[in-house]
This record gives C-alpha cells, sequence and structure tokens, in this order.
C-alpha cells in the first residue's frame, strides 16, 4: 500500500529527474536541429481549437501513467515552430536555447523574490540588468526599475507611476475621481494596451487623446499642440505623451527628440513604448532610431521581442529611479516591515506581480554568456534584412510596401495584374490564410487606412533573403493555381 510518503517521494525523485531531463534535452535539442532547418515541419501545424481541445483533454488519472518523452512528442507535434526560419509573424522571439535553460532552472528553484529573501540572486541581477538597459538607453545615473511580466503590463506600471507624479492628487488613495480626469497623448498608432492601461485607471475611453501620424505612420509633433487643446477642451487634465519607439502594427518609430521638447514645454511626463524597438539602442547602425530616449521619464522594454530571450521579461525603466517606487504606492507592512520602503531589493514593492518567476536570469545569463555583440549584430541584422526585403517588393512589381520599414517589421501586399483593386484587401486574407493552413509560412495581417496588408515581423536570426524570396514565389503561386483552377 503506497502511502502519501512514497507518491511524493517518487515524484521529487533526483533520479528520475536526472534520466528525464537528460532525455528531455535530447529531444529538445533533435527538434531545435530540425525547427532550424525548417525541414519536414511546418511553421504551424494548423488545427481549429476545438481539435486540439480534444487532444489535449480535461481527463487526468489518478495513479502515475505514461512516460514524458511521448507526450512531449504530443506537446511538439501540435505547437507552433517559433524557430522555423519561415516564421516571421508576431514579435515574440525564436529564443536562445540557452535561455530557455535559465527558464528551466527558474522554474525549478522557484525564487519568485517578491522580497529579497525569497531570491537573493535573482534581485540582484534583476537590479543591474536593470540599469545596464537603463545606460545602454543613455538614461543617467539614477535611473532604475524593475522586470515585469510583459509590455502590457510594463506600460500599466509605468504610466501608474507616471499619474502619481503628475495628476495633482493621490489618485492611488483617493482614486480616480478625488481630482480633475485625466488622460494622455497617444499616436493613433499606439498598442492597445496603452488605452487599456488608462481605462484600468478608471479614466475611460477619454482617458486617452489620439494625436495624428504621418505618412509614415509616426507621431505628427506638430499636432500635439492641438490635441493638447482638445484635451483641455473637453475637461481633461493631460498629463503625458506616449511614444511608440516601433509601433505594432508598422514598426514606426515616432520622433523621440520632439516629443520630449513638447513634454519640456508643458511639464508633461514623456513616456516611451518600445517594447520591441528600444533594442535599437543596441546597434550602432540603427541607434539613431531612438535618439531622444535619453530623455524619457519611463521607458518599456521587452527583452522576449528584439533580445531573443524566451517570454516573459520586460523591463520598465524610470529616469528616477525613485518614481519606480510610486507605480504601487501602497502599504504592504506585511512584507515590508513598515521598514526603509525606499529599498531596491524588495522588488514587489515596484511590480504589479508578487511573486514572479525569476525573470532576470535569463538576460542575465545570456549576456554573461553569449556577450553583447550577439544582440547588437542581431538587431542590425534583423533591420537590414527587412530593408533588403522591402527593397525586392517594392521592385518586384506585383508587390506594394505599406511603407518603408523602420526596422524588421515590414507590411506589404500582393498586386497581381489585372486584379480589381476592390479586391486586394479579400486577397490578402486569402493568401494569408492558404499559407498558414498549409504550413509553408506564419505571417500575419493588418488593416491599415489604405487596405489590408500583409505584415512580416523578420525576429528569427536564422530567416534569411532566400525565405524571403520564397514567400513572394509561394504567394504569386497560390494566386496562378487559383486562376489555373
Ligand atoms: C508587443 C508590444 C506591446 C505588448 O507587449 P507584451 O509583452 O506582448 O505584453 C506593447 N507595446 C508595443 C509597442 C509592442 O510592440
Amino acid at each position: 500500500m503506497q502511502t502519501f510518503r512514497d507518491r511524493a517521494a517518487a515524484a521529487y525523485d533526483a533520479e528520475r529527474f536526472r534520466r528525464q531531463g537528460h532525455e528531455l534535452v535530447d529531444q529538445l535539442a533533435d527538434y531545435l536541429a530540425r525547427a532550424t532547418r525548417g525541414e519536414n515541419l511546418p511553421v504551424l501545424p494548423w488545427a481549429p481549437p476545438a481539435e486540439n481541445a480534444t487532444r489535449f483533454p480535461a481527463t487526468f488519472p489518478e495513479e502515475p501513467a505514461g512516460e514524458l518523452a511521448p507526450f512531449m512528442e504530443r506537446v511538439l507535434a501540435a505547437s507552433h515552430h517559433l524557430h522555423h526560419p519561415r516564421y516571421v509573424g508576431h514579435q515574440v522571439s525564436a529564443p536562445l536555447p540557452l535561455g530557455a535553460l535559465c527558464d528551466f532552472v527558474s522554474a525549478l528553484l522557484n525564487n519568485g523574490m517578491a522580497v529579497y529573501e525569497m531570491g537573493p540572486a535573482s534581485t540582484a541581477m534583476e537590479h543591474n540588468v536593470v540599469r545596464w538597459m537603463a545606460g545602454q538607453l543613455g538614461l543617467p545615473e539614477g535611473a532604475g526599475g524593475v522586470l515585469t511580466s510583459g509590455g502590457s503590463a510594463g506600460n500599466l506600471t509605468a504610466l501608474l507611476a507616471a499619474r502619481q507624479a503628475k495628476a495633482g492628487y493621490d489618485a492611488w488613495t483617493g482614486g480616480a475621481s478625488a481630482g480633475p480626469p485625466l488622460t494622455v497623448l497617444v499616436a493613433e498608432t499606439a498598442h492597445y494596451c496603452i488605452a487599456r492601461s488608462t481605462k484600468v485607471m478608471g479614466w475611460g475611453s477619454a482617458g486617452v487623446t489620439p494625436v495624428p501620424v504621418d505618412a509614415h505612420f509616426r507621431l505628427r509633433p506638430e499636432a500635439l499642440e492641438d490635441a493638447l487643446a482638445a484635451a483641455t477642451r473637453a475637461g481633461r487634465k493631460p498629463i503625458a505623451v506616449v511614444a511608440s519607439a516601433g509601433s505594432t502594427a508598422t514598426g514606426a518609430f515616432d520622433p523621440l527628440d520632439a516629443v520630449a521638447d513638447f513634454c519640456e514645454r508643458h511639464g508633461l511626463w514623456f513616456h516611451v513604448d518600445g517594447a520591441h524597438g528600444a533594442s535599437a539602442t543596441l546597434s550602432p547602425r540603427f541607434r539613431h532610431l531612438v535618439k531622444g530616449i535619453e530623455r524619457a521619464d519611463s521607458v518599456v522594454w521587452d527583452a522576449h521581442k528584439m533580445m531573443m530571450v524566451p517570454s516573459l521579461i520586460t523591463a520598465v525603466l524610470f529616469r528616477d529611479g525613485a518614481r519606480s517606487f510610486e507605480a504601487f504606492a501602497q502599504e504592504a507592512s506585511y512584507l515590508f516591515h513598515g521598514q526603509d520602503t525606499r529599498r531596491w531589493s524588495d522588488i514587489g514593492l515596484r511590480t504589479l506581480e508578487c511573486t514572479k518567476e525569476m525573470m532576470a536570469l535569463k538576460l542575465y545569463t545570456c549576456l554573461s554568456l553569449l556577450g553583447t555583440r550577439l544582440f547588437a549584430d542581431y538587431v542590425t541584422a534583423t533591420f537590414e534584412l527587412a530593408r533588403r526585403f522591402a527593397g525586392r517588393l517594392q521592385a518586384s512589381g506585383d508587390f506594394e510596401v505599406a511603407v518603408p520599414p523602420d526596422c524588421n517589421i515590414v507590411c506589404f501586399r500582393h498586386t497581381p495584374a489585372g486584379l480589381p483593386a476592390s479586391e486586394l484587401d479579400a486577397l490578402q486574407g486569402r493568401l494569408r490564410e492558404r499559407l498558414i493552413t498549409r504550413g509553408d509560412f506564419y505571417l500575419v495581417q493588418t488593416t491599415l487606412p489604405k487596405g489590408v496588408y500583409l505584415r512580416t515581423t523578420l525576429i528569427n536570426p536564422l530567416t534569411a533573403d532566400a525565405d524571403l524570396d520564397a514567400l513572394m514565389d509561394a504567394l504569386r503561386a497560390e494566386v496562378s493555381a487559383k486562376r489555373g483552377a
């Protein structure tokens, strides 16, 4: 008769862990080799949600059953393969295997560190990797911040601090109605999470005041005065401008210096959503895109996008590191013993999360062991790949680029000869569906003022020019096949 002790001992058995771990790493290494070659492997093994829900049903045995390897084989077979060179879809990294190993360590140690004692090593790494990132951006001495779970949580964190700094009243304690209603000026191309953040803060739809963009989808700084006046007329108190360093749809970089000038003139908080594009600062060739970011009051920077580490790891950086304590300025005395609440080492004071992963471990380790050059070259290489791709699309005669790319996001559409303009939107959607359900490529689509465009993020360092030529050919072939049929 097995007791609970026997069962627990078996579940925590170090020797079984050793065996399973070795097998799993072998399995994943084989997988990685196949995925990076892109051989005999669909990018996305497309299946309707209900089919996968049947594959992974809500039934579990009462007693131990089955082996890990075949179980994981089923997971791998049903998953999206981001290391495939023809994965050119959303802004999610093809993670460095070393980063994945670090997440494995994080999961076993589980040193999630709301308080220092729960994660002494990871707290120190977080403190210093955040300072390193702030330094890369050119933020001054005294800058600091935290790591959090994604750009969406990061932007909310930064805007909470902006509110405490600029509202003129204590909205944290008194609530959103304790003073005049607030708003932030935001380019209409900003990520939806900015509007979601202001709604979470209780500011309603007018919590975001849209600022028009130019033909390159970059915020028009000369439109800021009008936006400010419009917000004020509507009875709102503007507290900040949010600029995108890499907007989501087209990857456009807003003119940061001009926005910084405007914020200085009007005493507004300057926040940069650099979730995707703050990494441009690592590339000597493309650093100019984020010129002015060093003047920001706060910056959000995702390392799981353009730093090749697994999700999630987002830095929220403050020019004045002490501001970071004001995002969640509540008393949590059971955690912090009413001691000096400005201690950097109890990071939970400054994050939406209480417990979190050892997020810093993967970035700190990859920077330590792989060196910074890889990261700089990665940004340069993917941005250049996108420029070459856009050049070939433009020269082709049967493709059209929405806008010359600022970074590694390219929006384009196929315009086969003889197709009426009215059918172009539907065509892009159909083409995308064919390619992704067949598993040849993974790309996404976006609706811009001029219509529907195919959208690619060249985020996988293994994607080559030849893959993108093959994408153009596959799109053409799809149209020919349809015409021939
Ligand atoms: C991806 C992205 C976000 C959201 O970040 P997550 O890490 O996915 O939550 C926010 N803003 C911009 C500009 C982004 O590119």
